[in-house]
């Protein structure tokens, strides 16, 4: 039987004093999935995506991705679950500057102790497959938004992971190149890629997920299509 991809189970979370920013928040994403989870700012989108990374822990709840129990990890192991089953793309891409489009995408290979020369024949492989191989050598400063972004795309693709994380991924971008960056999701969606997409944009939700979750003050509301959340906005 297929197990879930993520399993998330009454985790909550909360800072200090404040009031809980994730409340019994449960959700399941299966394999193959495109999932947007859809939310105002300070509904509890990065603090889920957070726990999902591993780069936080639930007061109470489970978090398993893969068959691994993310909210037990230590530091290390938790270092070592990101980069062999998580890939995030970020709004503002977060590329190093002082690194080539090439070393930049073969970085996570090789922080995973893959030979110099592996890493970089499967960045190029990636490059020629996203429609960038002719920046390679450019460093990122001389890209566009949109380029930048699909740099981004190929780094967190590089140990094929089996979740692909994108934390707002159009938010930086013009609308065409948003668009183009949201299609780019949809084809490796298409491809088999499980992907989960964090997001306060409708409209990017529906472009790129066939599921969207909505977050409201921490709390999950799950299993409507984006048309039912789109007329309920509308209202
Ligand atoms: P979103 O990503 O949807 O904007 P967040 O997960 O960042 O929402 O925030 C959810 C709630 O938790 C907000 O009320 C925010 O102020 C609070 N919060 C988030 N991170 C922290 C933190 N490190 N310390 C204290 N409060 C935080």
């Amino acid at each position: 039987m297929t197990e879930p991809l993520i399993d998330l189970r009454d985790v909550s979370r909360r800072y200090d004093d404040g009031p809980p920013a994730l409340h019994d928040a449960s959700l399941t994403v299966w394999p193959g999935e495109a999932v947007a989870i859809l939310g105002p700012s300070g509904s509890g989108k990065s603090t889920l995506l957070n726990l999902l990374a591993g780069l936080d822990r639930p007061d109470t709840g489970t978090v398993t991705v893969d068959g691994v129990r993310v909210d037990r990890l230590g530091e290390a192991a938790a270092a070592r679950y990101r980069r062999s089953k998580i890939g995030m793309i970020f709004q503002f891409f977060n590329l190093l500057d002082d690194l080539n489009v090439a070393d930049n995408v073969a970085l996570p290979a090789q922080l995973a102790g893959t030979a110099r020369g592996e890493a970089h024949r499967r960045a190029a492989e990636l490059l020629e497959a996203l429609g960038i191989a002719r920046h390679g050598r450019a460093y990122p400063g001389r890209l566009s938004g949109g380029e930048r972004q699909r740099v981004a795309v190929a780094r967190a693709l590089l140990n094929r992971p089996p979740l692909l994380l994108a934390d707002e991924p159009t938010g930086a971008l013009d609308t065409a190149s948003g668009q183009d960056v949201s299609r780019l999701l949809r084809e490796l969606n298409a491809e088999g890629q499980t992907l989960v997409v964090v997001t306060h944009d409708l409209a990017l939700a529906r472009s790129c997920t066939d599921r969207t979750v909505r977050i409201v003050d921490g709390r999950i509301v799950d299993g409507r299509i984006a048309e039912d959340v789109s007329a309920e906005m509308a209202r």
